[in-house]
Order: C-alpha cells, then sequence, then structure tokens
C-alpha cells in the first residue's frame, strides 16, 4: 500500500453564519454531526482526515495550505419549493476530476438513501443545472462569482447535498428520525466509488481555463 489519502471534510457554513434556517434545523448544525460521523468511519478504511470549520475564505486557505488529496464540503439542499426532495452534487467548471468526484459522492450517497437524483451541478453562486450543460445553454463566457470551495482549492473538491433541508419528506425521513449515521456511510460510500475509480482519469484539470478571474 502507498501512503494514506489525505481527505478534508467541511461543514457548509460555520458557527456564526449556519446556512439555511428551515424545518425547525439549522444547516450548519445537522452537516456538523454528519461530519463528525464521517471522519471515524473514513479513518476506519486508513484515510487520513482532516475537519475544517469556519469562515469559507478561511477554510479554502487552510485547505490550500494542508494540500490534500480531495476536500469534501457537505450542504443541505434548500429551494422554495419545498416538495422538491433527493440529492445533488457540485463541481467546478472545466475541471474533470471534481466533476468526477462530485458524481462519484452523489452516485454512492443515492445508491444508499435511496434518494432522488437531482444530478451534478456546475457550482456557480447561480447553479447550473444538468439540463442546462446537456442543452449546450451552460453561458461558458459567464463571469458570475463562483462558490470559492470549488474555484479557489487547488486540490480536487465538490460539494455534497445528501438531502434537502427545504423539503418537508426529507426532513422528516434524515433528521427526525435521526439518520445522521446513516447520510454519513452513504458519503463514506460515495467518496470511495471516487479513490477506487480515480485512476481512470487521464485528463489533469484545466484550472487555468477556470474562470478565476471572477469577481
Ligand atoms: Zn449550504
Amino acid at each position: 500500500m502507498g501512503e494514506k489519502v489525505h481527505i478534508v471534510l467541511a461543514p457548509g457554513h460555520s458557527f456564526e453564519f449556519k446556512g439555511v434556517h428551515k424545518n425547525n434545523y439549522y444547516e450548519y448544525d445537522e452537516v456538523n454531526k454528519i461530519v463528525e460521523l464521517l471522519v471515524p468511519k473514513l479513518e476506519a478504511l486508513n484515510h487520513q482526515v482532516t475537519v475544517v470549520r469556519g469562515k469559507l475564505i478561511d477554510k479554502v486557505n487552510q485547505i490550500n495550505e494542508i494540500n490534500p488529496d480531495l476536500a469534501v464540503e457537505i450542504h443541505l439542499g434548500n429551494t422554495n419549493n419545498q416538495n422538491i426532495s433527493g440529492s445533488r452534487s457540485f463541481y467546478s467548471q472545466n475541471n474533470p476530476k471534481s466533476k468526477y468526484l462530485a458524481e462519484s459522492v452523489l452516485e454512492g450517497v443515492v445508491r444508499m438513501l435511496g434518494t432522488h437524483n437531482v444530478g451534478s451541478w456546475i457550482g456557480w453562486y447561480k447553479k447550473i443545472s444538468p439540463s442546462l450543460v446537456k442543452n449546450g445553454k451552460a453561458p461558458s463566457d459567464w463571469r458570475p462569482k463562483i462558490d470559492l470551495f470549488l474555484s479557489k482549492i487547488n486540490t480536487t473538491t465538490c460539494l455534497i447535498e445528501p438531502f434537502y433541508l427545504s423539503s418537508v419528506s426529507d426532513v422528516e425521513k434524515f433528521l427526525t428520525r435521526n439518520k445522521h449515521e446513516f447520510v454519513a456511510e452513504a458519503v463514506k460510500s460515495g467518496i470511495e466509488i471516487y479513490l477506487k475509480d480515480e485512476g481512470k482519469i487521464e485528463s489533469e484539470s484545466t484550472m487555468d481555463e477556470l474562470v478565476l478571474s471572477a469577481a
């Protein structure tokens, strides 16, 4: 066996700004529980795991200093339609490894949780859906603000939203019934899919094409 794979986990948002507050739950509190349960599961697979918390820009700088093999930030979905439920992930545009990580983690999560697959999206601040990409309608020349976790971290990153905090049925299924451990297990299985298949990715990311000039 070679060196340990070093994985960084980050709960989305921070203790001070907890993200979405819906259905009587705060996003940060719940994703933090999932992250804490996920750490020993990954360590049991002999991976090295580091958790970073705090303001997004501080997390980004810390992760660039740590320089892990990959970094995953966990969020919960949010939309105004409380009937929308399921899992989705986000990746960095023009970065095949990030896309593959996002797809792998999502695959594991959907398979284990039995959730609706909402797809892997390009992670802009205004998210670009898979159907926009498929139909060639994703604005390639657009220069909006990009999610810093996806655009400013040098290693392979993705965001995963295992379920929607805005969904009454998802919240009932995973939070009211206290299924954080199950969700952590599902994210672990997705990371394992990525690590198992990582060797299949040949092209390095074309990060320079990414709009780092975004302001
Ligand atoms: Zn969030």
